[in-house]
This record gives C-alpha cells, sequence and structure tokens, in this order.
C-alpha cells in the first residue's frame, strides 16, 4: 500500500517513516511530498489540530490520488492557556524559526513557578483514503523548564521534560523520545487501525 506523508519536514517524516516502520504493518510504501512537487502547500488556518491535519491529509489525497497521513501537532502550555497550540510552528511571526519560538516562550514563562510549568504535546493524525477522512490522537505530558536543553529533536524538545522524566526531549535518543511521544502514540493509534482493517477490512 503507498502512503503519502503529507509534511515537509524532515525531522517529522524520519520520526513518522521510523515508527511506522517498527509498527508491524508491513507492506507500506511511505511516500512524501518530495514525490510530489507539483502539489501546492495548504494554508494552516484552522483554529483545531484535527482542522488543520483534516485539511492537509484530504488536500494531499486530492492531489496525489493516494491514502494521504497528516498531522498536525503542537505545545499546549497551561500558563500560557493552552497556547502556543496551533500556534506552534508560528508562534513568534509567520516565517518564524524554533530558536525565535522557543525564545518568546521561555520569555512568557519567565517568573512562572515550577509548580505551574505544566505542558503537553498533542497531535492528531488525519489519514484521507478516497472519501474516507480519520483521525488519531496522541499526547505526552510533561513540563517546561527554564532554559533550553538537549541538541536532538526539533522545536520545543530543549524544553520540554516528559512526565517523570530529568531530561528534556531534546536530550533523549530518538529511540527513547519515539518511545513515549505525542506523535508515536498517535502514529500507534493509526498503526493500530490499519493492522484491524487488514484483518477484517470495513467497506469505506
Ligand atoms: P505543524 O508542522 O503545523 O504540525 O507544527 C508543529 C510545530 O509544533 C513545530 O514546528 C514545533 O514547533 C512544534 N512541535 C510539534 N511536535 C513537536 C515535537 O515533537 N517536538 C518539538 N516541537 C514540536
Amino acid at each position: 500500500m503507498d502512503i503519502v506523508l503529507a509534511t515537509r519536514n524532515r525531522k517529522k517524516i524520519q520520526e513518522m517513516r521510523k515508527i511506522l516502520k517498527d509498527g508491524g504493518v508491513h507492506n507500506l510504501n511511505v511516500l512524501t511530498l518530495d514525490d510530489f512537487p507539483d502539489c501546492p502547500e495548504v494554508i494552516e488556518d484552522g483554529e483545531t489540530f484535527e482542522a488543520n491535519a483534516v485539511k492537509k491529509a484530504v488536500h494531499i489525497c486530492r492531489c496525489t490520488g493516494l491514502t494521504a497521513i497528516a498531522d498536525d501537532s503542537g505545545l499546549e502550555v497551561d500558563a500560557l492557556n493552552g497556547a502556543p497550540g496551533v500556534w506552534s510552528a508560528r508562534y513568534a511571526g509567520e516565517s518564524a524559526d524554533d530558536a525565535a519560538n522557543l525564545e518568546k516562550l521561555l520569555d512568557g514563562m519567565k517568573g512562572v513557578a515550577p509548580v505551574n510549568r505544566g505542558a503537553r504535546f498533542v497531535c492528531c493524525i488525519a489519514m484521507a483514503s478516497g472519501e474516507d477522512v480519520r483521525t488519531f490522537r496522541g499526547y505526552v505530558e510533561g513540563g517546561i523548564g527554564t532554559g533550553p536543553r538537549g541538541e536532538n529533536g526539533f522545536g520545543y524538545d530543549p524544553v520540554f521534560y516528559p512526565e517523570g522524566n530529568d531530561r528534556t526531549f531534546a536530550e533523549m535518543s530518538d529511540k527513547e523520545k519515539n518511545a513515549i511521544s505525542h506523535r508515536a502514540r498517535a502514529l500507534e493509534a493509526l498503526q493500530r487501525y490499519l493492522l484491524e482493517e487488514k484483518e477484517s477490512p470495513k467497506k469505506l
């Protein structure tokens, strides 16, 4: 089965490929938007992770004629009333990079007591196939540190301590992060669905 990952984020592609490969769903041929350079970008203007993921997956499914998987993800920080949320990639402005977003987040958290630094990464994966669209969610709870630590990963990884850990996502190996991450949990839900489908296919 051919599947297109509707993202150009190299780190996400790497994570998703690895998780799908290790997840026991065989005969998946994983393509990316690089294989379809003519498919135009989608504007992520939804107010929820679901809305953005569905919009991307449906658009790429129509453009490629293949089953498309899109993820929309972000960080919800309690002390910031859930921000940056769906704005995670653009928190410090439309063309902001990870460093600028991280700096804005840490500025906003200055003086916030450890007990109030709770946050979670959220991931919604949408799979669009023909007229059928399904969504799968994953979370990882944790807290925000006071400064960046670690070199791995991307985005807000250097300030996010998953619950029960004294290391940030950026201090963990890919394998450690993929064992507990929001994206891994959402992909696991998708994989469970694909495996069940294989055993007892439902008519779409
Ligand atoms: P998206 O590409 O619209 O889903 O934007 C996701 C944004 O949320 C990224 O640019 C990061 O800033 C942040 N984000 C999502 N997942 C992760 C993660 O696993 N680690 C760190 N940051 C993440």
